[in-house]
């Protein structure tokens, strides 16, 4: 079993949350290592449906340890609020099975509101922020004007570190944006409703990665987003933050010697994208109401509707290779049984030039796609658990993304239950 990632490997959204839910049950640890409460993730089990922004997927099972590692955006009011609701869905989380790195920096509030107010100032060139601090806050991580979550547990410095912060804080939000300064009551008052009670879940989250990969435990790495919303690799500036690859996974945890044994891609089995930015192959009208509507493809966090398209093809072989996938799990596979014929995007045009390379993200915005009909099957497959029981055109389907990719599909997802899943 080993170390594994599950990573995304197109915009986003694919259906990672539950591939975790479903893979958990083999590993003792799982990780997060980027990102923040700017996406979330849905788990549907026997104790319900949530949305988690933060949270390891793992949370949900007995006796496997949850990480927040030292890459993440560690929103305290966020966390806190995302702990008393699945501790209310009757979910013990206690300092045995949550544990926050001691080197994750902190979401402080007024990143949320720079998040806004630089929206704001962009207004129609705005980039489709979820409004919920991520690119203040790692900026900030950058120039080292943040707080490390181990300072929490020091109250008095921590208290004269904010006050620095909070001076040189002013001085933007005031003087840039003509915005109200914060006060140091306010920030009290932060400390104390939020950081305070999750201090018990802080650690040296390094140690525990050690110690487990040392006594050959299995340690999954659960990614936020996917490949073309990596910081440095996907379409920027239309990106995230941070490093959504599985190669990142080992720095973001606490481990950084760490050796990955699998890397399991998630890819939807059509395209959605959330926000701005260029989105070849891009449905409108009926055509993507319908498939909108059936996929329920609006934002687990914001509940805005998700921009859809045909599986892309040129986008996704990037992605497999940029996150190294050694295995796909293909989701949503039951959403497609409607279609009659099935849109697949296989090549762009860019300038009048056929290509199957990922463009440069600047000449993203000048490519066409290049769209394959493929039969579709038109029947319910959402009980199927057995690869040989699906339609001829289903496997057809599943095949011809497995061949054009160049990676095996190991899982297809046919339902968002834990148990709707073909292993092939
Ligand atoms: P994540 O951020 O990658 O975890 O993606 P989301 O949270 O947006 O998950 C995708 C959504 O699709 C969630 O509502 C899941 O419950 C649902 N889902 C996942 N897999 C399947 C599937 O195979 N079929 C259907 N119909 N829904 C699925």
């Amino acid at each position: 079993m080993g170390n594994c990632a599950i990573v995304g490997i197109n915009w986003g959204d694919e259906g990672k949350g539950r591939m975790v839910d479903l893979l958990t049950e083999s590993f003792d640890a799982v990780v997060r290592y980027q990102g923040g409460g700017n996406a979330g993730h849905t788990v549907i089990n026997e104790k319900g449906k949530f949305a988690l922004h933060l949270l390891p997927s793992g949370i949900f099972r007995e006796g496997v340890i949850n990480i927040l590692g030292n890459g993440v955006a560690l929103d305290p009011e966020n966390l806190w609020a995302e702990i008393r609701e699945v501790t209310r869905a009757g979910v013990a989380i206690t300092p045995a099975n949550l544990k926050i790195s001691e080197r994750a920096s902190l979401l402080l509030p007024w990143h949320r509101d720079l998040d806004a107010l630089e929206e704001a100032r962009l207004a129609d060139r705005q980039y489709g922020s979820t409004k919920q601090g991520i690119a203040p806050f790692y900026s900030d991580k950058y120039q080292k004007k943040t707080v490390l979550a181990g300072e929490l547990r020091d109250p008095a410095v921590l208290r004269e570190h904010l006050q620095e912060l909070l001076e040189w804080k002013n001085l933007i939000l005031t003087g840039v944006y003509g915005a109200e300064p914060y006060t140091m009551e306010k920030l009290d008052q932060w400390v104390e409703e939020y950081c305070k009670p999750i201090v018990p879940f802080i650690t040296d989250t390094g140690r525990i990665l050690y110690d487990m990969q040392k006594k050959d435990r299995n340690i999954l790495f659960e990614a936020q987003l996917g490949a073309l919303r990596d910081l440095d690799y996907g379409i920027y500036p239309y990106t995230t933050s941070s490093n959504t690859l599985a190669a990142y996974a080992p720095i973001g945890s606490g481990l950084p010697s760490l050796k990955l044994t699998d890397v399991v891609g998630v890819v939807k089995a059509y395209s959605t994208c959330v926000g701005e930015g260029p989105f070849v192959g891009e449905m409108s009208g009926e055509e993507a109401d319908r498939l909108r509507e059936a996929g329920a493809e609006y934002g687990a966090k914001t509940g805005r509707p998700r921009r859809v398209g045909p599986l892309d093809i040129v986008g996704t072989r990037y992605g497999v290779n940029m996150q190294g996938a050694t295995k796909i799990a293909l989701t949503k596979l039951d959403v497609l049984s409607y279609m009659k014929q099935i849109p697949v995007c296989t090549q762009y045009r860019v300038h009048g030039e056929i290509t199957d390379d990922f463009p440069f993200p600047t000449e993203l915005e000048s490519a066409e796609p290049v769209i394959t009909y493929l039969e579709g099957w038109n029947c319910d497959i959402s009980g199927i658990r057995e690869w040989r029981d699906l339609p001829e055109a289903a496997r057809r389907y599943v095949l011809f993304i497995e061949n054009a990719i160049g990676c095996p599909i190991k899982y297809v997802s046919v339902g968002p239950e834990r148990d709707s899943i073909i292993i092939r």
